[in-house]
């Protein structure tokens, strides 16, 4: 196929999510002399503004935010997390990771707050849907539902995941789906945090109290889809009752104050993070459970590189593939390490073998003892990866 006279750009960029939408602020502010363009479908281009999940974002996402100038339009919409306490439901073992001193731990933010700052002067920006991609040897091709074509010297796929591409791209990925959903609300309690986290494991799931405001958290609670679908039509005193049960007190008496939502959850990864002209971010690349809070932490890790990358490179087509093989090479481990932490955690909480219960309550509590345990997992909660 030979290359034809549709308008070209140095990188196009699938989906607006966070990921999408973050990469391309990013690049704007670093590369503002070349072409970029983000398509996605109209209805969803609106969709981030009205997020209604709350993000734990660790301080090294919070200083990536930062440098990135978005922090101010976020201030608002920001809760600190200053210490994390880890439970298991009916068991005694308990972690308290606290930042004493430090800086906060990393913290809450309105998902909503950020599609709202990333949209704020977001051109260009296309409203469509992709219907077919070809690549050629010097370009993608893309064809839009609204007629239009358009071509890029790199495609960078931020689609969340969706495998609709993954044969004619050649990509594999391995998908775990896990019994459980995740179901989110915003809820109160009788009593002021002072900036504390809750991760409770239950025999149901994780459940996770993430600290907003004064009194308030953002509750992220995984059961399975008939445990979901109870808490989801539950009058909310009987909501309140159930909650209660699983979190016990130690956050306070809890009350629901906001509508309920409910997600599948899935581990998902893609096994090349590129390939000819392509590349794959966010959820597209690798989808979390999120139990540890790590998936937009992760991406904006991957955004930070290779925007860097891309912004250093003295070559004029950003699809090279030594480029694309570069931040491959730079980004797998931090991935794989991301992963084998979220996904062990669950693996060592979900079960109820009594052995196993025994030894994760005697971790918790060896953990409260031994500060290299508790830096271990500091580190990676905090969002520092590999560096
Ligand atoms: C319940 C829950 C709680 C979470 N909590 C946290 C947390 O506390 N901390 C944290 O770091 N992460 C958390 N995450 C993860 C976080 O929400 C995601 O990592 C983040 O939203 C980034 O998503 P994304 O932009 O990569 O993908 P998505 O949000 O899925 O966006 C993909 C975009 O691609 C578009 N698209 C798809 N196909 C096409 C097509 N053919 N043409 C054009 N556009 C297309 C879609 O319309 C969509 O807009 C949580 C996730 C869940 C489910």
């Amino acid at each position: 196929m030979t290359a034809g006279a549709e308008p070209l750009v140095d990188l196009l960029i699938v989906g607006g999510g966070l990921s999408g939408l973050t990469l391309l602020h990013r690049l704007r502010q670093l590369c503002p002399g070349r072409s970029l363009m983000l398509v996605d479908q109209p209805q969803r281009l609106a969709a981030a503004e009205r997020d209604p999940r709350l993000l734990a974002l660790a301080r090294h996402s919070q200083q990536l935010l930062q440098q990135w100038q978005l922090w101010p339009q976020l201030a608002a919409a920001v809760s600190p997390i200053s210490s994390i306490e880890v439970s298991d439901q009916g068991h005694a073992g308990r972690l308290l990771l606290s930042a004493d001193d430090q800086p906060p731990f990393g913290c809450v933010v309105e998902a909503a707050a950020l599609g709202r700052a990333l949209q704020t002067a977001l051109l260009p920006v296309r409203a469509a849907a992709i219907e077919k991609i070809e690549r050629l040897t010097d370009r993608v091709r893309l064809t839009l539902d609204d007629g239009g074509v358009v071509a890029c010297r790199l495609l960078v796929l931020a689609d969340g995941g969706s495998q609709r591409w993954d044969q004619v791209l050649g990509q594999q990925r391995s998908v775990k789906p896990y019994a459980n959903q995740a179901l989110i609300a915003l809820v109160d309690s009788n009593r002021p945090h002072r900036g504390r986290a809750f991760e409770r494991f239950t025999t149901a799931g994780p459940l996770a109290l993430l600290p907003v405001g004064e009194r308030q958290f953002s509750l992220v609670w995984c059961g399975t889809e008939n445990e979901c679908l109870t808490r989801l039509q539950a009058e909310p005193e009987h909501f309140n009752q159930l909650l209660q049960q699983a979190a016990g007190y130690r956050a306070g008496e809890l009350r629901l104050l906001a509508e309920r939502n409910v997600y599948p959850l899935a581990l998902m990864q893609v096994e090349r993070l590129m390939s000819h002209r392509c590349l794959w971010l966010g959820n597209a690349a690798h989808t979390l459970h999120p139990v540890a809070g790590q998936g937009f932490n992760l991406a904006l890790r991957d955004i930070d590189c290779l925007a860097r990358l891309l912004a250093a490179s003295t070559t004029d087509d950003w699809g090279q593939y030594s480029l694309l093989a570069d931040y491959e090479r730079q980004r797998e481990g931090d991935i794989a390490a991301t992963v084998r932490f979220t996904d062990g955690l669950l693996a060592l909480f979900a079960n109820d073998h009594l052995p196993l219960v025994a030894g994760r309550n005697l971790a918790l509590a060896a953990l409260n003892l031994l500060p290299a345990g508790q830096q271990l997992i500091t580190r990676r909660g905090m969002g520092l990866g590999n560096h």
